[in-house]
């Protein structure tokens, strides 16, 4: 199956909403005209009204970087798919490795908001990924394996091809080191295998399985020409306009 590349920029908690604005109309310049592989941008809550109005005119899409499993209601500080939906948002970063580990979100915490999400219209990009300490005692599959059938319990089949799965080794996050594009692709088949068991040989390979954890313009034309890598979540070098594009064009080139 053909899966077009998505690009997504995690900014994580960095830029106000101007600073926001002016990186997204950058990005907008410099690859908003294609729509060969898709770009999302993830910013905080605080800019996602501004981008909303500058990403509706091209081809840029709007991420969110969490949601409340619940519709609404009194949870005081936290955002609903509704309102992200209003705010044209279409995709929604769920269980990011930060999450778990600093706001000690677990797979059935995370089950809930995935299927919100997808019940809402909402795309969710479900980050998964084992600790370098879980990678040394030989229990990768056993952690992602746990991480995909948990966070995907009761995900319903007709909305299969709207999920999308982030492989982030928790030791590459924003460490500078990041997995050779052999462990990547090792990782990315055996999670696409277990996606065969839970829905089906062609749901699963319409299923987009991003890889994250310091990908960076120099070494992302390798991991993206791997055949189960269909895109990145990009952190720390989804910053700067330039070395954001540099990815979404290694991207363009291998289209
Ligand atoms: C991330 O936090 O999703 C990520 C991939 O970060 P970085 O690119 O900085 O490693």
């Amino acid at each position: 199956m053909n899966r077009k590349n998505l690009i997504a920029g995690n900014w994580k908690m960095n830029k106000t909403a101007s600073e926001a604005v002016d990186l997204v109309k950058e990005i907008s310049s410099m690859v908003g005209g294609q729509s060969t592989v898709q770009v999302c941008v993830c910013p905080p809550f605080t800019s996602l009204a501004k981008v909303s109005e500058l990403v509706e005119q091209n081809e840029i899409m709007l991420g969110a970087q969490n949601m409340s499993e619940k519709s609404a209601g009194a949870f005081t500080g936290e955002i609903s798919a509704e309102m992200l939906r209003d705010l044209y948002v279409s995709f929604v970063i769920l269980g990011h490795s930060e999450r778990r580990q600093l706001f000690g979100e677990s797979n059935s915490t995370i089950n809930a908001k995935v299927l919100t999400a997808v019940n809402n219209n909402l795309k969710p990009i479900y980050c998964i990924g084992e600790t370098l300490e879980e990678r040394e005692q030989g229990r990768i599959l056993e952690i992602v394996g746990s991480q995909v059938r948990e966070g995907l319990d009761s995900f319903p089949i007709r909305s299969v091809e709207h999920l999308v799965i982030a492989y982030e080794p928790v030791w590459a996050i924003g460490t500078g080191k990041t997995a050779t594009n052999e462990m990547a692709q090792e990782v990315h088949s055996e999670i696409r295998n277990i996606l065969v068991e839970l829905f089906g040989q062609t749901p699963a390979s319409s299923i987009r399985i991003l890889y994250g954890g310091s990908m960076k313009p120099e070494n992302a034309a390798g991991l993206l020409a791997q055949p189960d890598v269909d895109g990145g979540l990009i952190g720390g070098a989804s910053l700067t306009s330039r070395s954001f594009c540099g990815i979404v064009k290694s991207a363009l080139e291998l289209s």
